[in-house]
């Protein structure tokens, strides 16, 4: 399986083996095999296995980054960001896993309860191509931590330093701990529907979730789905609307060229504000959105993935044009090609919200702004999409911004910014609705890879104080 370079689809990047359903069998038999051994293994040694796998395999980022760079179009000022992303999440969640694998042990008047945390056993990664390696180190940490087995699928739009990572990564661990498999939607299939599989966490779009929910049901298989999100930005009247206020704006809209679960996809303002709003926002974008060579550390962004997105996106601006709206052209635009993947960022006025521009997820470096007469009326209207991944709320008032955030509907809420700059790895992330369902970061992301067992010995048993065919009736109460 080959890629090419968006920036310069003539430049092949690199390939990778594909795999077909036998060798994802290989895969998932060699994790089954593995899993009894490592789960075995105590947790503390566990956490320092994977950290120092994670540690020496990034010492060579460096030749990584442009590598990333080159195949997915991501800017090189972000890709080693990116790279970094495993170990800090493994300094981060090793103390977390240490906490939750340990036994909870009571003993009372009640009699002995033994909560322990166990791992699953084989766990099923599926990711997709936006930000591989973070999204495959938020599944592998944890779920390696915790004692389970893993394969890793990512997706063939940006496999390379994913593989190279994740391989590197295994071969520091022992034999079958973590196995990493390449190919499409058949090698997807052939990993969630194998019975050996015991949960299956998946990141992508909600049409391939809806054939992995299927497969899974049939197995009766637990799964996290990260799927993607329409996130509204409020700004609430009294929002600053400085011109550096709206630079993290516009980042939170076009980061990895619009490429984001989380980035800001409606803009939300108040109609007053509107002209004021969008004076800032284009000297922002002015000032900080540069569309360029990827590798050219002064570009802010780069290509999109592929020939398909580009046209999709493309068609979508022009039925915005079509309808009537205005559309700004954004930033600073100097492709590095004739025939790269490029996609000129814009800002988007006077859509209905029933237009698929604001309806619908773009996933892309163009951004509807809508204007509000009342906050209730902006709530209702952020809430009014299937998906409800994360939002932000924005204001000079912290309390009255909270306050609004409440009333969202959203697994994530960030106040005065949106998309990375506003995550934390204790904070966890996950959607509702179309959006998805389990938490990645923070503790939650990190119990998503164990489940519990009940140890338990009754005092009335053990004392023969009971019989045992009826349920226990408190003292008191009796
Ligand atoms: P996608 O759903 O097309 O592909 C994701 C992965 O699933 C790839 O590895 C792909 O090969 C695999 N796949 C495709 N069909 C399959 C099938 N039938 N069975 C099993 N596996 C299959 O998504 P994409 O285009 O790679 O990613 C973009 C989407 O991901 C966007 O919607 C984005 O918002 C979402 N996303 C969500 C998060 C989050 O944390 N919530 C993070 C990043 C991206």
């Amino acid at each position: 399986m080959a890629r090419e370079n968006p920036a310069d689809p003539s430049e092949q990047v690199g390939t990778v083996r594909t795999a077909d359903a036998a060798l994802t069998g290989e895969a998932v038999g060699a994790a089954a095999a593995a899993f009894a051994g490592w789960a075995r293994v105590p947790v503390a040694e566990r956490v320092a296995r994977v950290t120092e796998a994670i540690v020496e395999t990034s010492t060579a980022n460096g030749e990584r980054g442009p590598l990333l760079s080159r195949e997915l179009g991501k800017v090189i000022g972000d890709v080693q960001g990116e790279l970094g992303f495993a170990l800090a999440l493994a300094r981060y969640d090793g103390p977390v896993a240490e906490r939750l694998c340990a036994d909870r042990v009571l003993h009372d008047d009640e009699g002995t309860l033994i909560t322990t945390a166990d791992p699953y056993g084989v766990i099923a990664a599926i990711t997709p191509w936006n930000a591989p390696v973070i999204l495959a180190a938020l599944k592998v940490v944890p779920g390696l931590m915790t004692g389970n087995t893993m394969v890793v699928k990512g997706s063939p739009l940006a496999p390379l330093a994913v593989t190279d990572f994740l391989s590197q990564v295994a071969r520091r661990l022992p034999d079958g701990v973590l196995n990493v498999v390449n190919g499409g939607a058949d090698v997807g299939q052939a990993l969630v529907g194998d019975p050996r599989v015991a949960k299956v966490s998946f990141t992508g779009g909600l049409a391939t979730a809806r054939h992995i929910a299927a497969t899974a049901a049939e197995h009766v298989r637990p799964t996290v789905m990260e799927l993607g999100g329409n996130d509204a930005a409020i700004f609430l009247p009294d929002a600053d609307l400085d011109v550096a206020t709206l630079q993290r704006a516009v980042f939170g809209s076009f980061l990895t060229s619009g490429q984001v679960c989380m980035a800001i996809k409606r803009l939300l303002v108040p109609a007053a504000r509107r002209d004021e709003f969008v004076e800032a926002y284009l000297e922002a974008a002015r000032r900080v959105l540069r569309v360029g060579d990827p590798l050219d550390p002064r570009s802010t962004m780069g290509p999109v993935i592929s020939r398909e997105h580009q046209q999709r996106l493309t068609g979508l601006v022009q039925s915005a044009r079509d309808a009537g709206a205005t559309v700004h052209e954004l930033g600073v635009y100097e492709p590095s090609s004739d025939d790269g993947y490029w996609v000129r960022p814009t800002l988007v006025l006077g859509l209905d919200d029933r237009h698929p521009l604001v309806a619908d997820e773009q996933f892309g470096p163009t951004v509807p702004l809508l204007t509000y007469d009342s906050v209730d009326e902006a709530v209702a209207r952020a809430n009014g999409v299937d998906q409800a991944l994360a939002s932000s709320v924005w204001s000079a008032d912290e309390q009255r911004a909270v306050a609004v955030a409440r009333r969202l509907d959203a697994g994530f809420t960030f106040i005065n910014c949106h998309n990375r700059a506003g995550t934390s790895l204790r904070a966890s992330f996950g959607g509702r609705r179309h959006s998805g369902h389990g938490r990645e970061f923070g503790e939650a992301g990190v119990a998503e890879y164990v489940q519990s067992h009940s140890i338990n010995s009754p005092a009335a048993i053990r004392e023969n104080r009971a019989l045992g065919n009826a349920y226990p009736v408190p003292a008191a109460a009796g």
